[in-house]
């Protein structure tokens, strides 16, 4: 099976995470697992506990069969690094084909990750634009600016399937979805200021949020 990983804080999740998984997992893959991180280390997450992030991604996830979540990253606790994750996900899925799920803005770091070329090493990543309107061909040598250096040696650009072949014969693929200038950042802004967030993530989240005074 091919399997996406897809990591984020999900603070919330919303129509953008959503409507890409859906996405990659009709063109793509066979099942996506959405796993919240516990800490990210670049990020403040504004009081928000992981469990609350993990029961809002699990309303919204609920109905679709190709979508799972995991508690890997909350269980381990500390600072969540996709490295670990991945290394613990090989582990459960030893047969089946992983891919790193990332929006641009997420790839644009991956330098800074890490172990960053060890992960390379271990799984494909699969990279959605995230509201740019870049043709196929300039994101794909975007993706290639952006690998940690030593990997840019002996890359080749496959533009007939979308995706750079790295010198390890890993992929990273490029899919282009559609762009849903969404952003939890937005969502959180407009719950301070009392603003309608209707439409921009799934109502029950909308009400569990009200319910509980996250934002
Ligand atoms: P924040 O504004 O708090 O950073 P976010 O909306 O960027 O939140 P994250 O949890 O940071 O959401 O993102 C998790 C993953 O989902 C990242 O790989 C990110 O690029 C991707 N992603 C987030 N929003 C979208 C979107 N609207 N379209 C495509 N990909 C998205
Ligand atoms: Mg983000």
């Amino acid at each position: 099976m091919k399997i996406g990983i897809f990591g984020g804080t999900f603070n919330p999740v919303h129509f953008g995470h959503l409507r890409a998984a859906e996405e990659v997992s009709q063109t793509f893959l066979d099942k996506v697992v959405f796993i919240p991180t516990n800490i990210t280390s670049n990020k403040k997450m504004t009081g928000i506990v992981p469990e609350h992030r993990m029961k809002m991604l699990n309303m919204a996830i609920k109905n679709n069969k190709k979508f799972e979540s995991s508690d890997i990253e909350i269980r381990r606790g500390g600072f969540s690094y996709s490295y670990d994750t991945v290394v613990q996900l090989q582990k459960i899925y030893p047969s089946d084909e992983l891919y790193f799920i990332a929006g641009m803005d997420a790839y644009l770091d991956v330098k800074s990750w890490k172990n960053a070329e060890e992960i390379f090493d271990k799984i494909n990543f699969l990279v959605v634009n995230r509201s740019n309107k870049k043709s196929g061909l300039k994101n794909l040598i975007k993706l290639i600016q952006f690998l940690p250096d030593k990997l840019k040696e002996g890359v080749k650009l496959d533009y007939g399937e979308n995706r750079l072949i790295l010198g390890n014969n890993r992929f990273v693929y490029f899919l282009k979805i559609t762009r849903m200038d969404i952003s939890s950042t937005e969502i959180r802004k407009n719950f301070k200021n009392n603003v309608s967030n209707l439409f921009l993530l799934p109502n029950e989240v909308i009400n569990y949020i009200i319910k509980n005074k996250l934002y």
